[in-house]
């Protein structure tokens, strides 16, 4: 353990508290003790206080004990004499400069100085920000701030299947624009997800990416936190939290949830430019997490001692960084941030003169950006994957039928049709929609190319930075000849592809396509719980939630919308040993409430006994658990006799009394709650949908976002339920946002539930 380290680390935790203390006082002078405290659309408070110290700040005043728990961590500096290690009172000098940072950081919250305001800047929006049509409502004027909830979970479910191997927390500022872009190009290559804070000198990492047109946002994996150093805090309330939402763990456990950060969250910080106090203190509190600090500069080193599984302290003067030119020396950098800290990354190697890596899948080609597009409104598009006898494949072959774009004018449209042939000795028909739904993920990968849509309705645009590149439509087929290898090769062997632009092939195939897409709906129909003997399990979620299991049945998908029975099915195809794995239904115990023999037993095991039984079709009894990741939360509504449905994208408040994330609070962590349930949403139109408890007709009050992004699904199901005018019935936020409203709607429509048994 580096002296010269403590000293610095614990010097700059002692000014911080200081600091903290200050502005505590001035703001509780200037606005009273009671004043209301909050990161934005939280459940967990001011998160890193929440979970290390199990206080639940709500107002100023409260901040007074955080600020004293954090004084009570300081010590002084090491005497010059005195060699004992002092890696205990540097980790608590940490822990007191994050307590510090973050008081301060909700304080400016109160001043409007957080988000900070930044000039011009526009944050590109995320899953939970776009607004569906594919163009981005994202921030402008300020950096992003703390992280939502929303996020946090939609994140989750990617750490959670492998897409994203973990996070970087940048600080400071790269040696020039160049190797800022390199180094996040570099993370992005690689889907990890990159925080971006802090300065050298008043420049900042964020200045540099502006300056060179990268484009920020929570789609492209990287977040602008704030120019300061202080920012960073976010980063570990990020952590923190994944903490007690994926991993069961209870705010206060400090200790535990330090230790499940350093065993399961893959990350580091990367120190750019000079390390002051602040940064060496801000350094020591990420060590508690297990992260370790990679610096560019000349730094002491800290080696393993435990609390990370790796070097704590790592020095990397960028100049001394061997390499031809600076590009090379960023790569080396990020290289060694990843072998440091053990993160596992996985990339396919496609061969497109574009970057391609999940982190591009949200990327968004304006029409001011594009230089031609297939489908959309004003040309057919469509995509098709078939399987085939081994001996009709020619593996890799990847033809273009038809024109090329090169000779129309700049944003133009044109048909496309994308066949693809796949053949496998393990390949089954019943995993052709599973293929090829992938489609969109793998083009999307490419950087400059958005895909939208599926089927008939694909929708893909090329944008003039591409194409300038050399990306041509040829390209599309290599993409996905590649992936379909390099993640499905355990069911596929070959992979052929034809690109069909010429109008009248299109019309041809496009006619087989669409029998097969009735086919697989008609199919999808049969496929009831009742036709098949076993349901498969999805445990992919016990990274983060080591209790939960998923048990996934035809009629009922996995929480997170992402997993149906058929994608289980492949996806123990492709990896039998993985996690989805066939449950024997065995014997039936109770048809209505959906017990088996099979069922239980494996929730049983695979939740390590804490859960004993399951009931597939009841919430009010044995419920299935959740992990973090459920697209919807149902909540019983003990007055309206029914339950209520809110979504991830819904952020206002509930007949409850509790927003989504105050829900998710209670649905999560793979634990039993009857009343509360994570599903998917596709689970809501399912006949099987809580039908022990009396089935859709229970829904009193829905997300409007649902009732319109569902809105043929829905009509369906109130045909099948015999009342036509049902979603009228169901209140939302927009009629109802108190039980009082909602019980005065539900009468004025005669909601069914009203006159339904009992629900309990
Ligand atoms: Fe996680 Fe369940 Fe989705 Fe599997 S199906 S990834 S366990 S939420
Ligand atoms: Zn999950």
């Amino acid at each position: 353990m580096s002296k010269y380290i403590a000293n610095r680390a614990i010097r700059g935790a002692n000014a911080l508290v200081a600091e903290a203390e200050f502005m505590l006082q001035q703001a509780i002078a200037e606005k009273g003790a009671d004043y209301p405290v909050a990161f934005p659309n939280t459940a967990y408070y001011l998160p890193l206080t929440f979970a290390m110290t199990n206080q639940a700040v709500e107002n100023l005043g409260q901040l007074n004990s955080v600020l004293s728990h954090a004084r009570e961590l300081l010590h002084p500096t090491p005497a010059d004499r005195k060699w004992t290690p002092y890696l205990g009172e540097t980790l608590d000098g940490g822990m007191a400069t994050l307590l510090a940072a973050e008081t301060i950081e909700a304080i400016r919250y109160i001043y409007g100085l957080q988000p900070e305001p930044y000039k011009d800047f526009v944050l590109s929006g995320g899953t939970a920000h776009t607004n569906g049509n594919g163009s981005s409502d994202g921030l402008t004027g300020h950096l992003n701030g703390a992280i939502d909830d929303i996020q946090l979970r939609s994140w989750g479910i990617q750490l959670v299947d492998g897409r994203m191997p973990g996070f970087a927390a940048i600080v400071g500022a790269a040696k020039s624009n160049e190797v800022a872009v390199k180094i996040v190009r570099e993370l992005q290559r690689r889907n990890i997800l990159t925080f971006l804070s802090g300065n050298v000198n008043g420049r900042s990492i964020i200045d540099q990416l502006q300056e060179e047109g990268v484009e920020l946002g929570y789609d492209t994996y990287t977040v602008p936190f704030g120019t300061d150093t202080l920012s960073a805090i976010y980063a570990l309330g990020f952590a923190s939290r994944s903490a007690l939402t994926f991993g069961g763990l209870k705010p206060g456990q400090a200790r535990e949830i330090l230790m499940y950060n350093r065993e399961r969250v893959f990350a580091f910080v990367l120190a750019l430019g000079e390390v002051d106090d602040l940064k060496y203190a801000a350094a020591a509190g990420a060590i508690n997490f297990g992260f370790p600090v990679i610096a560019d500069t000349v730094i002491p080193e800290i080696l393993p001692t435990g609390v990370t599984q790796y070097e704590h302290v790592v020095s990397m003067p960028f100049n001394e960084i061997d390499g031809k030119d600076d590009l090379e020396r960023a790569e080396r950098l990020v290289q060694k941030c990843i072998e440091v800290r053990g993160v596992k990354v996985q990339i396919a190697d496609v061969p497109v003169p574009v970057p391609y890596g999940s982190a591009f899948e949200g990327e968004v080609v304006r029409r001011t950006d594009m230089r031609v597009e297939f489908g959309g409104k004003r040309s057919r598009a469509f995509e098709y994957l078939h399987m085939a006898d081994l001996d009709d494949v020619v593996d890799g072959k990847i033809e273009v039928v038809g024109p090329g774009f090169e000779d129309l004018d700049p944003q133009s449209s044109m048909d496309l049709g994308i066949v693809i042939k796949v053949a496998g000795r393990q390949m089954q028909e019943d995993f052709e929609p599973v293929l090829e739904r992938q489609i969109h993920y793998f083009v999307n990968g490419a950087s400059g190319i958005q895909h939208i849509g599926q089927r008939d309705i694909t929708w893909i645009r090329l944008s003039n930075a591409a194409v300038d590149k050399g990306f041509n439509i040829e390209h599309l087929g290599k993409i996905l000849h590649a992936r379909f290898h390099a993640d499905f090769g355990a069911i596929v062997d070959k992979v052929e592809v034809t690109l069909y632009t010429e109008p009248s092939d299109i019309e041809t195939w496009l006619q087989n396509a669409r029998e097969a897409y009735d086919y697989r709906n008609k199919r999808l129909a049969d496929l009831t719980d009742d036709a098949v003997d076993e349901f498969y399990s999805c445990t992919l979620c016990q990274s983060f939630a080591p209790d939960h299991v998923c048990v996934v049945s035809p009629e009922r998908l996995g929480l997170c919308g992402a997993y149906n029975w058929l994608d289980c099915k492949a996806s123990y195809n492709i990896n039998p040993t993985g996690p989805n794995q066939p449950i024997k239904l065995g014997r039936i115990i109770d048809n209505d409430k959906g017990y088996w023999t099979g069922t239980n037993n494996y929730a049983e095991q695979a939740s390590h006994g804490v859960v004993q039984e399951v009931a597939m079709y009841s919430i009010m009894e044995n419920p299935m658990t959740a992990c973090g990741c459920f697209e919807c939360i149902v909540m019983l509504v003990p007055e309206a006799n029914g339950v209520l449905v809110v979504n991830r994208e819904d952020s206002s408040m509930t007949p409850v009394g509790m927003t989504f994330s105050t829900l998710a609070g209670m649905a999560g962590g793979g634990i039993q709650t009857p009343g509360v349930m994570g599903v998917g949403k596709y689970y809501l139109v399912s006949p099987k949908f809580i039908s022990a408890d009396g089935g859709f007709k229970r829904i009193v009050w829905m997300s409007s976002v649902l009732k319109e992004t569902m809105a043929d699904e829905l009509r369906a199901v109130a045909e099948r339920e015999g009342d036509p005018d049902l979603i009228e019935k169901i209140g939302d936020e927009r009629v109802a946002t108190t039980v009082d409203e909602l019980l005065a709607y539900l009468e004025e429509h005669n909601h069914p539930a009203l006159i339904m048994d009992p629900i309990f």
